[in-house]
């Protein structure tokens, strides 16, 4: 594992893993609310990814800017680059 690389991929994004059922509900509400939607069908299910930047993460340094008080969901955070040998 070669952990994090800094990219500050995952602060400019929100996923969601939703059944098929209920996708174009979701998708519909995302974009009424003018979000950039992207998607990938895996199965049962549908990642949808959703471009939009934390407003803690710094564009100048791809860093937290509050990184100590970072949510917890952040903390445990694991992407798939950060899992490669
Ligand atoms: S956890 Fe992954 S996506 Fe996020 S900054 Fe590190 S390498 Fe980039
Ligand atoms: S709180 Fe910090 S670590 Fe979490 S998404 Fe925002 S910038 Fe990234």
């Amino acid at each position: 594992m070669r952990g994090c690389i800094g990219c500050g991929k995952c602060c400019r994004q929100v996923v969601y893993t939703v059944a098929k059922a209920g996708r174009e509900d979701l998708i519909t509400f995302f974009r009424m609310h003018d979000l950039d939607v992207r998607n990938s069908e895996d199965g049962e299910s549908v990642v949808t990814v959703i471009r939009a930047k934390c407003d803690w993460l710094s564009l100048a340094t791809l860093r937290c800017k509050f990184y100590e008080k970072r949510p917890t969901m952040c903390r445990e955070f694991l992407c798939d680059e950060a899992l490669k040998d």
